[in-house]
């Protein structure tokens, strides 16, 4: 009897097919000196992913689970809201699965993003201030998707599977990576967009850690979590939309932090100028934030952040412009040392099953 081959078969072997470039990043361990004091703060090389951000774990995840559950069919178009990196994850990885795509993204995001998203192949609509901004867009994407059959709308702010990839993978590598070193992750801290990356991260980690604290960022000259409603603007392209998503569960998470978009984008140039690591302004934000987080832990504290993107996405943006310093910022209080990346895990480090999580044949960086 011939094997009856799944329609869908095909489509899954193409996804499994990019498994290896999504995910599974080094973990950089950043030496520098703050308030005058030596501190390393542990950061997910996000930059490294497939697309050069975090997102592709989500489209990845969103997109697989999309075929597994029916919801997404070959060939059916994906329709998304985005400020960007997302936009660019599921352009390409949905070209890879033969997918059209259509992003809706508010139209003061950056050239580079919207480029990016058409050099694959989608076709992006632009949403101005005046149509609704980024609610508007999440508006528009979902009558596109009502009046068009097949398709397949991501919903990254309020589908849950957005937290669920970052539990897969994300808490995953870094409570293995940290273990490694004998460490346990004392505090996870993570600007907030969609907020999957600290609901599901954080959800992993604290599983194995009941004590460790999960910190939400956000710019201090443009706050939504902590006012509920998005005031004044910022350029930390990706965190601070303009509403709390859906996913986002402030009750399950420590007090809000809040960093200064310049501070961001100082420290974000710093990182590119005196250690080399290329990444965008949220990231500069996560480390500075990191570094306050650890400050208010008493120094030692085993803090880990996430670099989200790199830095090309910014090169028409203020991060590639002298940034005016101005008093209280936290990077002016940072000395930069060096940083060294510490191992990406095999596949027969991690043995999910295992309820202690210890990583099998990772090395000792
Ligand atoms: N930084 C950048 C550059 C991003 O694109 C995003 C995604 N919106 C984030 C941070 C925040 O990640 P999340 O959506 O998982 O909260």
């Amino acid at each position: 009897m011939p094997v009856q081959v799944h329609p869908i078969q095909p489509a899954i072997d193409r996804v499994n097919g990019l498994r290896n470039l999504v995910g599974n990043t080094p973990l950089y361990a950043i030496d520098c000196e703050f308030r005058g004091r030596k501190r390393r703060i542990y950061a997910k090389a996000e930059h490294l992913n497939f697309t050069g951000s975090i997102k592709d774990r989500m489209a990845f995840h969103i997109l697989r689970r999309g075929y597994e559950t029916g919801a997404l069919h070959p060939g059916g178009m994906i329709i998304e809201a985005t400020s960007g990196n997302t936009g660019i994850a599921f352009s390409a990885i949905g070209r890879a699965l033969g997918h059209p795509v259509t992003i809706f993204m508010p139209d003061w995001m950056s050239e580079e993003r919207k480029r990016l998203i058409r050099s694959f192949g989608a076709e992006v609509r632009l949403v101005s201030h005046e149509q609704g901004g980024f609610l508007g867009s999440i508006r528009l994407s979902e009558e596109l998707a009502a009046a068009t059959p097949g398709a397949f709308l991501p919903r990254q702010f309020a589908n849950e599977e957005n937290s669920a990839a970052h539990e897969a993978t994300t808490g995953p590598e870094i409570w293995a990576q940290v273990r490694a070193r004998g460490l346990l992750p004392d505090a996870f801290v993570a600007g907030v967009g969609t907020g999957g990356t600290i609901m599901g991260t954080g959800r992993f980690l604290r599983d194995r850690n009941p004590e460790i604290k999960l910190v939400p960022v956000e710019p201090a000259n443009s706050p939504t979590m902590s006012t509920g409603y998005k005031v004044g603007k910022h350029r930390i392209q990706g965190i601070s939309d303009e509403f709390i998503p859906p996913i986002v569960k402030l009750d399950q998470l420590d007090p809000v932090v809040a960093i200064d978009d310049g501070d961001s984008i100082i420290m974000a140039q710093r990182l590119a100028s005196e250690l080399g690591i290329g990444i965008g302004i949220s990231s500069g934000c996560n480390l500075l934030a990191a570094l306050q987080v650890q400050d208010e832990m008493g120094g030692d504290a085993t803090v880990v952040t996430v670099l989200c993107d790199d830095n090309k996405k910014y090169l028409s943006t203020d991060l590639m412009h002298a940034e005016p310093v101005k008093d209280g910022f936290l990077s002016s209080e940072v000395k930069l040392l060096r940083f060294r990346a510490l191992n990406r895990m095999c596949d027969a480090c991690f043995d999910p099953g295992d309820p202690d999580g210890a990583p099998v044949h990772l090395g000792r960086a």
